[in-house]
């Protein structure tokens, strides 16, 4: 990373511990946490490290990242969560801003077709990369347009293709903002919608232990939550990690876990399944920076 009297070190910390970003609570520091105050500085910060050739990370809420214990090389971006527009259907956000924020704007604006995201934790940026969704929806159907940050500049593009928890975000892009279009619609049934969800996730999930959600996608025709607690893997513990004993497809923090007991769950949870019923079990979460066997 660039010396700390580089014209950009004043949105660059060194040595920052990552746990406290993420949302189980695991994992090493980045070696240098850049917080850009100004789009330019993205870019400048992007051409530095393609240029010097270090490694990006980009942290959104760490709601969906596991860090390595052994911190991560290079440069991890965390972006600003300021600045909002609204223009009738159309919201557009940060990509640092909360997807809470979303729904309250789409409440207060009385518009409809964002509720699947209410209970989801993160960031606008995480939700569009990781196409964060439900049965009920997925984000990138929502989405009207989103900016991208690269080495060479920003811009607009209308869509990217996507998948299941998955969009093609361009190698080396950094979504800066992120523009929705909502819709009109009964606003009793929306409320409605997202406390029904909001009580389906309180009694299914372990939201009272720091995790991050599924680890596992669900393969098709089949829940990754089932194929893991058929293999008897509901609440086994390594370490100071544990299969959640109400939902087999979380991984909780029951205090100071490390990365290499979550991995080592998963790599468990992978062989078993595996070995039971042939299917191969795709991780959800992201890894992050350095892991230590
Ligand atoms: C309690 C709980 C419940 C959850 N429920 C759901 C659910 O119902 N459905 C669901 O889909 N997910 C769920 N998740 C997972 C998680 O909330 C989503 O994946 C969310 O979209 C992650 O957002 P984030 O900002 O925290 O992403 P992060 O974890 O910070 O990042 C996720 C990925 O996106 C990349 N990224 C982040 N921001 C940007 C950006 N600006 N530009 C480019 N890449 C970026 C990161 O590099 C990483 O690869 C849940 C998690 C928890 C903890």
């Amino acid at each position: 990373m660039p010396a700390r009297s580089h014209p950009l070190s004043r949105d660059v910390t060194f040595d920052v511990p990552l746990a406290k970003w993420t949302s189980v609570r695991v994992g090493g520091s980045a070696e240098a946490l850049v917080k850009p105050s100004h789009p330019d500085v993205l870019v400048q910060t992007l051409a530095i490290a393609k240029r010097e050739g270090l490694a990006v990370s980009i942290l959104g809420g760490g709601a969906n990242t596991l860090v390595g214990d052994g911190g991560v090389p290079g440069v991890t971006l965390k972006l600003p969560s300021g600045g909002e527009e609204v223009d009738g259907d159309l919201i557009t956000l940060s990509a640092g801003a909360p997807i809470t924020r979303l729904v309250t704007l789409m409440k207060q604006q009385q518009r409809v077709g964002a509720e699947f995201l209410a209970g989801i934790p993160g960031t606008i940026g995480g939700a569009t990369t990781m196409n964060a969704g439900t049965k009920n929806g997925e984000c990138m159907r929502i989405v009207d347009g989103l900016e991208l940050a690269t080495a060479d500049g920003i811009g607009w593009v209308k869509s990217l293709p996507f998948v299941y928890r998955h969009t093609a975000i361009p190698a080396g892009a950094v979504v800066t903002r992120v523009r929705f279009r909502l819709g009109q619609g009964d606003l009793k049934e929306s409320q409605a919608k997202m406390e029904a969800d909001l009580g389906y996730r309180k009694r299914t999930q372990p939201l009272d232990k720091p995790n991050f959600g599924s680890v596992f996608t669900n393969p098709p025709g089949d829940h990754a939550g089932r194929l893991i607690e058929s293999v008897q893997l509901k609440g086994h513990r390594i370490g100071n990690a544990q299969i959640s004993e109400l939902h087999a497809n979380w991984i909780v923090n029951l205090g100071g876990a490390t990365a290499r007991d979550v991995v080592a769950l998963m790599e468990l949870a992978t062989t078993r399944v595996r070995d039971s019923s042939g299917v191969t079990l795709t991780p959800e979460v992201k890894r992050i920076g350095v892991f230590t066997p």
